[in-house]
């Protein structure tokens, strides 16, 4: 910001308000993602073509994006809660070569745990193994 030069005031006695843009697209605050994502979806459809965007943006048509987009992700996940450690996210601990790999389910969430990435103490885990016991997560 300049002061005076040649008599003229620039910029400074100048009130700035506030205001709302609207954008030919995306109708709410938060759905530039959802849209950014659509719009790449259709980009690699129509490769090397250029593509013809369509597709609604009310509310209504960005949260059931968003939820097919969540359920797609999940979908595609390779980690299952019911047969990968929720501590290392493998089926397999890394490095490991034993045969039988020793495992501990959480008694309140039944997450599955290798007892190598725990990193108990051996009379810890035969407690946790005796009593009930409560991952991380949810102690
Ligand atoms: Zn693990
Ligand atoms: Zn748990």
């Amino acid at each position: 910001m300049r002061n005076t030069q040649q008599r003229k005031t620039e910029w400074l006695n100048i009130q700035w308000k506030g205001g709302v843009m609207t954008h030919p697209v995306q109708q709410d605050g938060s759905s530039c993602g959802v849209i950014v994502v659509l719009m790449a979806r259709e980009i690699m459809k129509a490769f090397p073509n250029v593509p013809i965007l369509q597709f609604g943006t009310s509310r209504k048509e960005m949260a059931n994006e968003r939820k097919m987009m969540a359920l797609q992700i999940l979908k595609a996940s390779v980690f299952d809660e019911a047969e990968n450690c929720s501590m290392c996210s493998l089926k397999k601990p890394t490095g490991s070569v034993h045969r039988f790999i020793n495992w501990i389910q959480c008694d309140t969430c039944e997450r599955w745990y290798h007892e190598k990435c725990l990193g108990m103490a051996k009379e810890d885990l035969e407690q946790a193994r005796a009593n009930t016991w409560s991952c991380i997560l949810c102690s």
